[in-house]
């Protein structure tokens, strides 16, 4: 999409340099500046660079938002599931398939809660960004058999490890029939140890509508969940699923 068109003014501007006679230092230039827009695009979903990522609902009507949880999953996410239970929330959980493996009564109890369920691949490899477009395919097909089996769950919703996109994930999430899914608000719970710190560079952005990314990983990560039920409970908001923010059909 944009990329292609990125590639298209890269192209022309090197046919121009190369027309005109430029000197040596521009196509130098030329590719710096490529080089930079394309790395930008791999590390930022919302620039929707390879291909189009739900990040947000600016149209919500109502004071709604999705509160997500990455790389479960673990023994942590009971206690997660009962602090949304006691505050009457639903989440959407983008559940890894090696972690549903390790706890699959786990992810059982997580569907059967009404929340949602999202792929996000099979073992989040730390190569995610350079496995072939037939690899990060069978990433997430692993997972999606994985889920059919454990719940007879199908989702189409698919956050891609660490947001980071690309020619060959944007493929791959197209050919597995796919919806990509980023967030507005980035919590950095497992970067940060500070938890107020991390408060912080949610709770001010929080607008009906927007996405929050933290992990059902951690104690801290929970810490920070009590806190922000508590806000969304005295500025009267409500977290729904992915889908239900969205409007997505089941
Ligand atoms: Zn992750």
């Amino acid at each position: 999409m944009k990329h292609r068109v990125s590639i298209f003014v890269f192209a022309a501007l090197t046919f121009a340099i190369y027309f005109f006679e430029g000197e040596i230092w521009m196509y130098f230039v030329a590719l710096v500046l490529f080089s930079f827009i394309t790395f930008l695009g791999v590390a930022n979903m919302d620039f929707k660079w390879f291909l189009k990522s739900y990040i947000s609902n600016p149209h919500a009507k109502d004071r709604i938002i999705a509160l997500t949880f990455d790389d479960g999953p673990t023994e942590f996410t009971p206690k997660f599931l009962d602090l949304l239970n006691r505050h009457h929330q639903k989440a959407t959980f983008f559940c890894i398939g090696t972690q549903i493996k390790k706890h699959p009564e786990i992810f059982i109890r997580t569907v059967a809660e009404g929340h949602d369920v999202g792929n996000h691949s099979f073992s989040h490899s730390k190569t995610t960004g350079f496995l072939s477009i037939f690899k990060m395919k069978r990433e997430i097909v692993r997972n999606d058999r994985i889920m059919l089996k454990k719940v007879g769950v199908k989702t189409d919703l698919y956050r891609p490890p660490f947001g980071i996109t690309n020619p060959g994930i944007a493929a791959a999430i197209r050919k597995t029939g796919k919806k990509s899914i980023g967030w507005n608000i980035r919590s950095f719970d497992t970067a940060i140890s500070d938890e107020k710190k991390i408060l912080k560079r949610i709770l001010p952005k929080i607008k009906p509508g927007s996405v929050i990314l933290l992990h059902d990983t951690s104690d801290k990560s929970y810490r920070v969940l009590q806190e922000i039920l508590l806000f969304l409970e005295r500025e009267n908001y409500r977290s729904v699923t992915v889908s239900e923010l969205f409007n997505f059909k089941k």
